[in-house]
């Protein structure tokens, strides 16, 4: 199927709704049945009626069409952040005394599950360098019941190697879950390697205007059902129907956008690699980037996200580096309009600051829609003070 028809016309069923050209906002909490027997039927199945907004609602199922189908799965839930979907995922296939394999530095609220959550349910994580597939096979346990991986992450972009996580897992009955944020489905489709599960925050690029927090999850239609009425109903994680709608109309745009960021970023990283003032720049699809040929099998396409190390001695250089920057803000999170700046110094104070921890120096940028001669401009005035 191609995008296209996918983000324009796939589950748009207009006669339903005045013929409008976009879907309306649904905007109600419960619904009416006409007789005992087909409430009843909701009562049993929830997900296949709709019954109350907590569970399945009209606007964000033509959303859930959608980004099933750009996913590649058979069945799809949107919930109100990318972090619920990492819990709703991870909750859904343990109990207590299992164990996880887990990518190391995974994103902050996976990692705060795996550390301060579920150990008081007695399921602990191995944490692992994912670059290499011996690192799972060897932390693996005969109670492990899930590898959760997110490839790349969004600082360092590391891969795992997708096809060899889902091989290894299939054979010993484990459950694979992937954190897909950084590319969307545009740019890589997990299930295709044999992923069982794939989320993304939906508040990067789906929404793409800063302005929506949501996550989605994908996977098989029974995989799918078991955290529908489990995990999601009890937690009532479901994006409501207004986001719903602003992330169907953030996705129509989903191509454009990511077609020009992405053609920004390798502009901006070929401008970086040559100034003095860098000492490395990380970037999934620069030839120098180690796992370069791992990224062109597994990716069609990388992002507006870009790691530089600063060649600095002093916190106070960083700080500058970030206030000279006319055009980059301040800002966690990343996939909107605007571009922006995190340096991983900013989590640390002044006097954690160590120069010959190459990590303290690792600044992120996130390049967003603008012209980018606008900012290549303000980033050479940035980094030739320094
Ligand atoms: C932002 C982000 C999340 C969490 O998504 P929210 O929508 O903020 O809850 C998860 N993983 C990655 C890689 C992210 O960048």
């Amino acid at each position: 199927m191609h995008y296209s028809h996918i983000i324009n016309e796939l589950a748009e069923d207009r006669e339903r709704y005045f013929n409008a050209v976009s879907p309306p906002i649904v905007q109600t909490s419960n619904f009416v049945f006409n007789d005992f027997a087909s409430l009843r039927a909701a009562f049993d199945d929830e997900m296949s009626t709709y019954l109350y907004s907590r569970g399945v609602n009209p606007t964000v199922d033509i959303l859930r069409q959608k980004l099933a189908a750009l996913d590649e799965a058979e069945d799809c839930l949107v919930l109100n952040s990318g972090a619920s979907a990492i819990f709703c995922a991870v909750m859904s296939n343990v109990q207590a005394g299992d164990h996880i394999v887990s990518v190391h530095k995974p994103y902050t609220w996976a990692w705060k599950l795996f550390d301060n959550i579920l150990p008081r349910y007695n399921v602990a994580t191995t944490y692992v360098d994912g670059t290499m597939i011996e690192n799972f096979e060897a932390a693996l346990q005969p109670n492990t019941k899930v590898i959760y991986l997110e490839s790349p992450n969004t600082l360092t972009f590391d891969l795992q190697d997708l096809e060899a996580v889902a091989q290894l897992a299939k054979s010993r009955g484990i459950v694979t879950v992937i954190d897909n944020s950084y590319c969307s489905p545009l740019f890589q489709k997990p299930h295709r390697f044999g992923i069982d599960l794939c989320l993304q925050s939906a508040t990067k690029y789906i929404g793409g205007h800063s302005d929506t927090v949501a996550g989605v999850l994908t996977g098989s239609k029974a995989m799918i059902k078991q955290i529908f009425d489990r995990e999601a109903l009890n937690t009532g994680a479901f994006v409501s129907p207004f986001n719903g709608w602003l992330l169907l109309r953030g996705l129509r745009t989903l191509p454009v956008r990511l077609r020009h960021i992405s053609e920004s970023t390798q502009k901006v990283v070929a401008f970086l690699k040559n100034h003095p003032a860098i000492e490395r720049v990380y970037f999934p699809l620069d030839p120098d980037f180690p796992q370069y040929e791992l990224a062109k099998k597994q990716m069609t396409g990388a992002c507006g996200l870009l790691t530089i190390a600063l060649n600095v001695t002093r916190y106070e250089q960083i700080e500058q580096f970030a206030k000279n920057l006319k055009h980059f803000l301040l800002a966690v999170s990343w996939g909107g309009h605007e571009s922006l700046i995190m340096p991983k110094c900013a989590g640390l104070r002044p006097d954690q600051f160590d120069p010959t921890d190459r990590e303290h120096r690792l600044v992120r940028l996130y390049i967003g829609l603008e012209e980018v001669e606008y900012l290549m401009e303000d980033l050479g005035r940035a980094l030739d003070k320094l």
